[in-house]
């Protein structure tokens, strides 16, 4: 079922409530999502911020983290953006993005996290970009074996000649020889509404976002960088360095429907609190 006919079916199932004035039933998730999907939550890399409003919040210094995803499916593995560079971890003290001057630091490398569920990089079967920044696709070339799942806008205008500002080619140059899952818009990735990928565009031309339904933990939306803090979020504040600032507005009003509709949680995967309320890696919420 799509995501749009599972909400539907939600709004459905919460109308006659509503209109009686009944107390709301309890979360309505449709189809009861499978067994064994297991949701880890990763610290791929900080970045010292030296001035938020860079990112079009209020100014001043803050860390922000760069988190990323497992997904254990019966159907499959799945990892949902490659962080910060793994190489990064070998200089204590992070090193300085020349462009940006952002300090990145990689405190436990990709890869070693993956050990620790006993995976290999040929064991991930997917890997799925919220977008190509840096900071996501830092260890893209980690995974030349996998199925790289991409919004098609997205591979477009980051393999542009030249190349946009704010990416780095070579770190996902795996891309040309990569098994390619483009995506044209919203993606059911296990065909039972386990994972959903959402395009969310703005932030980037093929920007997309992550819908995760639980057994037990119930839905997840997982931001990519639709937004980097809850107070842009909240003020609907946008980053000048977006692509599309109306099409990024679009994209969190969007987002917001859909988390109110699923009564999903929120993570904003670039905020530490939201990183450390999630079970401690290798814990993991199912
Ligand atoms: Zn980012």
């Amino acid at each position: 079922m799509s995501l749009e006919r599972w909400l539907l079916a939600l709004f459905l199932v919460l109308l006659p409530s509503c209109a009686t004035g009944a107390k709301a039933p309890p979360p309505q998730r449709g189809p009861e999502p499978p067994e064994d999907v297991r949701l880890y939550a990763l610290d791929c890399g900080r970045a010292e911020i030296a001035d938020m409003s860079a990112f079009g919040d209020e100014g001043g210094p803050r860390e922000l983290v760069a988190s990323c995803y497992v997904i254990r499916h019966p159907r499959g593995t799945l990892l949902w953006d490659t962080g910060v560079n793994d190489t990064i971890a070998q200089t204590k003290g992070g090193v300085v993005h020349e462009r940006t001057g952002i300090r990145f630091r990689v405190d436990t490398p990709l890869r070693e996290h993956l050990r620790a569920l006993n995976l290999s990089p040929a064991d991930v079967e997917y890997v799925a970009f919220s977008h190509l920044h840096i900071d996501h696709a830092g260890n893209a070339n980690l995974f030349p074996s996998s199925t790289w799942i991409l919004n098609r806008r997205e591979l477009e205008w980051a393999t542009a000649t030249p190349p946009p500002p704010t990416i780095d080619p070579e770190l996902f140059s795996a891309h040309r020889t990569a098994k390619l899952k483009l995506l044209d818009g919203e993606a059911d990735i296990f065909g039972d509404g386990a994972v959903t990928i959402v395009p969310t565009p703005g932030h980037t031309p093929g920007h997309q976002s992550l819908v995760v339904r639980l057994r037990r933990a119930g839905t997840l939306v997982i931001s990519g960088d639709v937004c980097h803090t809850h107070a842009n979020w909240q003020h609907r504040r946008v980053p000048p360095f977006n692509t599309d600032r109306e099409e990024s507005l679009r994209s969190m009003e969007r987002l917001d429907a859909l988390i109110g509709a699923a009564r999903a949680r929120f993570v904003v995967q670039h905020e530490p609190g939201d990183l450390s309320a999630l079970p401690r890696f290798p814990a993991f919420l199912d």
